[in-house]
């Protein structure tokens, strides 16, 4: 049963919404592409595992996508978990083309591609280590002890991977192979050992954990918010900015008329730019005239606000605008 599924990640979505508000000929477009197009690779190979894990028992498995659970000294974010009343079991998904050779003596992925060579962290050592600060979180939680098992899987049912070592073999799995993984992991451990109250009682437990990564953009590639382009964007061709007439916005480029396009303008800039705005900054970013219409907007969304009416700050809650990005657009 999935529990929490697979979505497009918060990263690609934000990579996206910078890229709709910066210049065609901006300099740093070229690396967020780049690594928008990594993202969305992990993304597409991560889903392409539900189809081989949907063959699986649903009852018996409860599957959870990208959790992040805060941990010192870093928190660990997961791929894949699956819990079962026997045993858990973590998937570290590489989506990866050409070839991949498992170096387990500098402990380094190393993809070849079109004759050229790149480097990864390990994999192994990586979801290793996701195990050990699982068993560290779990372990005040007082649940019975219970088996962790850790595998790492190619998602790309096209590369060639290649290890020389026995161990390495058996911690790496092909997607193809991952269900028929799974059931000989299922062999091993018969035992049950957490009731289904035991397993709903952690699920809960992990979700309420989980806390999604916000990562700033606009510091990790030095673009100042100055850069952006302002404006409400098209829902339906995302041109910039739509024009507001008779209390709703108007697309310039296909006609298109909406009447809340606002809302996921005030997402991007709370998640690209900054937490907090003020009435001035609102309108300054959504190119709106009118005082009390932004005044009306954002008092109708709840939001927390610090000063006296006149300077009144709003506070944009990150958590809240990324948790909700599929009512926006
Ligand atoms: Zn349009």
């Amino acid at each position: 049963m999935i529990i929490k599924p697979c979505e497009i990640p918060i990263k690609a979505r934000l990579l996206e919404a910078l890229l709709c508000r910066l210049p065609v000929a901006h300099p740093k477009r070229p690396v967020l592409e780049s690594e928008l197009g990594k993202c969305m690779a992990g993304y597409r190979g991560e889903q392409s595992i539900d189809s081989v894990l949907a063959v699986l028992p649903e009852k018996e498995y409860l599957l959870f996508h990208d959790l992040r659970i805060p941990s010192t000294p870093y928190p660990f974010q997961l791929d894949i978990l699956i819990l079962s009343s026997s045993f858990f079991l973590i998937l570290e998904v590489k989506n990866i083309a050409g070839e991949i050779y498992f170096d387990d003596d500098f402990h380094q992925l190393i993809q070849t591609k079109h004759d050229q060579a790149q480097a990864y962290d390990d994999p192994i050592l990586q979801v290793n280590r996701q195990r050990t600060q699982l068993l560290q979180w779990l372990t005040p939680k007082r649940a019975p002890t219970i088996p962790v098992e850790t595998l790492v899987v190619s998602a790309n049912s096209l590369t060639i991977v290649r290890a020389k070592n026995k161990e390495v073999t058996e911690k790496v799995v092909r997607r193809n192979s991952l269900a028929l993984k799974i059931n000989s992991l299922a062999k091993k451990h018969q035992e049950d050992i957490l009731s289904k109250k035991e397993l709903k009682r952690l699920t809960n437990l992990l979700l309420k954990a989980h806390t999604p990564y916000i990562p700033k953009l606009l510091t990790t590639y030095k673009i100042s918010a100055t850069e952006l382009l302002t404006g409400v964007q098209c829902p339906n061709c995302r041109a910039l900015p739509m024009k507001r007439k008779w209390g709703k916005w108007h697309c310039q480029s296909c006609s298109y008329c909406s009447s809340d396009a606002h809302l996921a303008a005030i997402r991007d800039y709370a998640l690209l730019i900054k937490p907090t705005v003020t009435n001035r900054e609102l309108r300054d970013f959504l190119r709106l005239d009118s005082a009390s219409v932004a005044a009306k907007w954002l008092h109708s969304m709840n939001l927390p606000y610090t000063g006296s009416t006149r300077d009144r700050v709003y506070h944009l809650n990150w958590h809240d605008f990324a948790a909700d990005w599929h009512d926006y657009s």
